[in-house]
């Protein structure tokens, strides 16, 4: 089965909005096994909508609309919706009762346009909208059929996921089942290279690599009848390619880095704090975004001044003189001063030149400093991350984390 989707709405062509919806759907029906081909974006438009439905319909089996479903003059997706597939709107008594109910239980009446909300195909499915006032509905014709649906995402997805993934389900007999495998440590190329006969011999499952800021991830897709049997031609392609990547492979569950770290932390029993120079808090807010991670977490301190080193940290005068803020000696003392000082086992730091100003020859932008102290010691790296002040800083934050990560599995 091959579907599209258009997005309706002049506000998504200003750039006002971003198309989140699109992208949901794109998804959920690669999850349903569904093949999508083309997406349309189109304005608030009658003749110019009009034309993306048919030349879509000409193309698909299916076609997915979102937005234009609202009470006022420029909502007009089911309109044209209706007119291209031939029907004819009516007054649905029950939505119109439904969209009563809803103003009458925030105590507000029902404005008199929003009627036209209710007015859907005489021979449609009437698809409920149990978040909003905007019923969905699906028009059928010859073999093809037009899903509409409301424009505000939590109302689209809900909709979706109570009624479009089973009426979809029912025309598709394979499902497409994905693990995500993600890879921090080393580069695409190299990965590929490992893995090269796994890439070259897949037809089903496939692999299919794609990368993000300083890691790799790989998405195993395969083509079967449920996700049973999906997990089944998935899981000695997964157990080949860690033996082969070892602990580059933090994880075959499309896991963040951060959320690995804190349940190694909680199965180890061990607490964190960080010391950021560079990164600005960075690394903290990754750990915070997960949730429980207060067990595991005790503080960060951002320290940014010299001053701060020595004071908060208890860096000595002495290392800064002679080898400077950005430096593997300093690096050292800010994670032994934060772990003395916090009571956390373990300290990680982070401390570099993000640029684009203050680099030098000796120390160019880029250059980064992280170290980890634990129960054994300290150790610290030196790393070279570019020359874009917000990469630098999202890759110093990462490397931080995996190296917590490396020093908790070693
Ligand atoms: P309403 O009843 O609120 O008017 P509608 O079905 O008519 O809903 P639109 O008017 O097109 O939908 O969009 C309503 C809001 O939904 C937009 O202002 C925007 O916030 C959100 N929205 C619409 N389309 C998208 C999209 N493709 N991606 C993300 N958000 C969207
Ligand atoms: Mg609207």
């Amino acid at each position: 089965m091959t579907a599209e989707i258009i997005s309706v709405g002049t506000e998504l062509l200003m750039g006002q909005i971003v198309n989140t919806n699109s992208q949901y759907i794109f998804k959920r029906l690669s999850e349903l096994g569904v093949n999508v081909y083309c997406e349309t974006t189109v304005g608030d438009n009658a003749q110019r909508l009009q034309n993306a439905i048919e030349t879509a319909l000409s193309r698909a089996d299916t076609v997915i609309l979102t937005g234009g479903l609202g009470p006022t003059v420029d909502d007009i997706t089911k309109e044209i919706a209706a007119q291209v597939m031939g029907k004819t709107l009516k007054l649905h008594e029950e939505s119109a009762k439904a969209i009563d109910e809803y103003f009458k239980k925030r105590g507000i009446p029902m404005p008199p346009q929003n009627e036209k909300q209710a007015m859907l195909p005489d021979d449609g499915i009437i698809l409920e909208n149990e978040c909003g006032t905007a019923p969905g509905c699906i028009m059928e014709k010859d073999g093809k059929s037009l899903i509409l649906l409301p424009g505000p995402p939590y109302e689209m997805q809900a909709m979706f996921e109570s009624k479009v993934a089973p009426y979809l389900k029912c025309g598709s007999d394979a499902i497409l089942y994905s693990r995500i495998v993600r890879i921090y440590g080393i580069g695409e190329s190299q990965v590929q290279q490992e893995l090269i006969d796994i890439f070259e011999n897949q037809t089903n499952p496939t692999i299919a690599p794609y990368v993000k800021t300083g890691e790799t991830t790989l998405r195993i897709t395969a083509r079967c009848h449920d996700e049973e049997e999906g997990e089944k031609m998935i899981s000695p392609i997964l157990d080949e390619i860690q033996r082969r990547l070892g602990t580059f492979v933090y994880s075959t569950n499309d896991e963040e880095l951060e959320e690995v770290v804190v349940k190694l932390l909680k199965e180890k029993g061990k607490t964190i704090a960080l010391a950021e120079s560079c990164s600005g808090g960075l690394i903290a807010s990754k750990i915070v975004s997960v949730s429980g991670c207060s067990e595991v977490f005790i503080e960060s301190a951002v320290t940014y001044s010299n001053d701060a080193k020595m004071r908060r940290l208890g860096v000595r005068e002495e290392t800064l003189k002679a080898y400077g803020a950005v430096s593997f000696e300093t690096a050292c003392e800010m994670a032994q001063g934060i772990r003395t000082t916090s009571g956390a086992q373990i300290g990680a730091s982070v401390t570099g030149i993000a640029g684009p100003g203050g680099g030098s020859e000796e120390k160019p932008v880029g250059l980064v400093y992280i170290a980890v102290a634990d129960e054994n010691g300290v150790n610290a790296k030196e790393l070279r991350l570019g020359n874009v002040r917000s990469v630098v800083r999202e890759r110093a934050a990462k490397a931080v984390i995996d190296m917590v990560r490396q020093s908790l599995i070693k």
